[in-house]
């Protein structure tokens, strides 16, 4: 599966990849709304599943939220209700608490063997590997995002990561250790306790198993708010996960608004833990909400401004894909989105040319169809923050090339736009868009580029394509990020750690890193007898 996830995303990042430009090509014959035509978006395509959960899961039960409240969940593609769904805020917050305190007190999971959890974390991946359609439906539907990329790319990262995490499950073992004195010295690693998950809209479920995954294999019991704006996903695969066995109260999940549901989690004097996906500004907020409450520990995934680096020995055929897939895989909404595409003078012409030209070949749609490259943005907040980022862009005086404006009439689509002549100091340089917009600048030198690249509060993810193994040695190791991916982007497989320097984060996901998120250590000290004995 890793082989499969990483070709992919390789594959979809150079001109050669298979899916989407094979999607290009027949979504050209079926006459599909197309990025420059003028056609308002056709009549949105049904989708072939039915929203069943709506509702909390609390203890292992859907319930509604105590205040009887709902809020709709939206479709991108129109802007209309997909479904109500149960409000939860501060009384559902502490509800679950309640059972994920005692699930992790005096319910089984804790004290289950590790291979037991383990067991239950693959029967997990098995069902939502078998419902991988009606997943990736109902993710589409809620999300905007092509089904395609729900169906081949997201609901298997989520098969894998769970498997990922089910292999550490029995594999996670403290220390001996060689203290001077007559002591035996060990460390236990234990599970934190209740674990406090706040994920955003952009990848619902991938961040969900980010999080859960790890949380669960250290033996955690989990609270997790899911984003208003994308809520219907994780009800689903929790449904599935109380059938692979996963004891009451262990997964509690609670849909809900930010500052009620997130904030009571953020607050709570009995959640031991809170890990955060999100925007920089509400991740301060996170932090000072644990200060202020019980000093939880906090792990955050913030925002970012990622440099992507074409050097000047690139191929720009080439490149020019690679930084296309960099900025506007999943309708641009990408923490680590490649937003600053930074071009050696010598290609930087020809670069802009063949970017141009590729947004404008970009096929944008219903994302229900086969082919679809990018679908609505999430909801119309967004929508009309990237048009008025749009609208900087043209008024600091940077060139657009192509895009600038909406895609139909109705819902949320949004043209794939290009910027040349961007300057370090306009807002679209600075700024994390979060749309189709992508953003080109010229550099001269080496040394230059580094200096620009890392002035930012940002430092999530870098890009680099080069064949000069000097060049790749030095930006990798002069650029201040949580990752470089040098001559592919947006590789995510689950054993690569990933997370931010600076303000864009604290603490690293995936990977092994990700279980001392979960993980408490305890140091237990025998005094020996005689000395002799050690
Ligand atoms: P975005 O701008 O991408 O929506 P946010 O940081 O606002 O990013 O939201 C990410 C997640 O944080 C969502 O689940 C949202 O409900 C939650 N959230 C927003 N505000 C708060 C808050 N004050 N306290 C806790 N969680 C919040």
């Amino acid at each position: 599966m890793a082989a499969r996830i990483s070709s992919f995303l390789s594959r979809s990042s150079s001109s050669s990849f298979a899916l989407l430009s094979r999607g290009t090509n027949s979504s050209l014959r079926r006459g599909i709304l197309r990025y420059g035509t003028a056609a308002s978006v056709e009549e949105p395509i049904k989708p072939s599943v039915n929203v069943e959960y709506n509702q909390l899961l609390i203890d292992g039960k859907f319930v509604d939220a105590a205040s009887g409240k709902t809020f709709p969940t939206l479709d991108p593609r129109t802007g209309e209700t997909i479904a109500h769904v149960s409000e939860g805020d501060a009384e559902d917050i502490n509800r679950a608490v309640i059972a994920a305190r005692k699930a992790f007190d005096e319910g089984p999971w804790p004290k289950m063997t590790a291979y037991e959890r383990q067991r239950i974390l693959l029967r997990c991946a098995d069902l939502v590997e078998k419902h991988n359609d009606e997943i990736a439906a109902l993710e589409t539907w809620d999300s905007g995002k092509p089904f395609e990329q729900c169906a081949q790319i997201e609901v298997p990262m989520f098969v894998r990561l769970f498997r990922y995490y089910a292999g550490w499950a029995d594999k996670i073992h403290g220390l001996t250790v060689p203290a001077d004195g007559p002591y035996h010295v060990q460390t236990l690693h234990e599970p934190i306790g209740v674990a406090g998950q706040i994920i955003p809209w952009n990848f619902p479920l991938v961040m969900f198993a980010w999080k859960v995954g790890p949380a669960l294999a250290c033996g955690n019991s989990i609270v997790m708010k899911t984003a208003e704006q994308t809520p219907l996903s994780a009800l689903y695969v929790s449904k599935l996960f109380l059938e692979a066995g996963l004891p009451p109260g262990v997964l509690n999940v609670v849909s809900g608004f930010g500052p009620t549901a997130g904030a009571a989690l953020a607050s709570h004097m009995d959640v031991d833990k809170i890990a955060f996906t999100g925007s920089t500004a509400t991740g301060k907020v996170i932090l000072e909400l644990s200060a202020r409450s019980n000093l939880k520990d906090v792990t955050l995934e913030l925002g970012g401004k990622s440099p992507f680096i074409v050097c000047e020995d690139a191929d720009v055929d080439k490149a020019v894909e690679l930084a296309h897939f960099a900025l506007f895989f999943n309708q641009g909404q990408c923490c680590c989105a490649g937003s600053r595409t930074f071009v050696h003078e010598r290609v930087y012409d020809e670069f802009v040319e063949k970017a141009k030209a590729r947004a404008l070949k970009r096929a944008v749609g219903d994302p229900f169809k086969s082919g679809i490259e990018q679908g609505p943005q999430i909801d119309s907040d967004q929508f009309k923050k990237i048009l008025k980022y749009i609208n900087s862009g043209v008024e600091s005086g940077a060139t657009l090339q192509a895009g600038g404006d909406r895609l139909g009439s109705k819902g949320f689509y949004i043209q794939p736009t290009v910027f040349s002549d961007v300057k370090d100091d306009m807002l679209i340089a600075q700024d994390e868009i979060f749309g189709p917009v992508q953003s080109i600048l010229k550099y001269k030198s080496t040394d230059e580029v580094i200096k620009r690249a890392n002035n930012s509060q940002y430092g999530l993810a870098a890009g680099v394509f080069t064949q000069n193994l000097d060049n790749a040695n030095r930006l990798m190791r002069a650029l201040r990020v949580g990752t470089v991916w040098i001559n592919c982007f947006d590789t995510f497989d689950a054993a690569i750690p990933f997370g931010g320097y600076k303000m864009s984060g604290i603490g690293r996901e995936k990977g092994e890193y990700s279980l001392k998120n979960y993980l408490q250590v305890k140091a237990v000290v025998t005094a020996l007898d005689n000395p002799a004995w050690l």
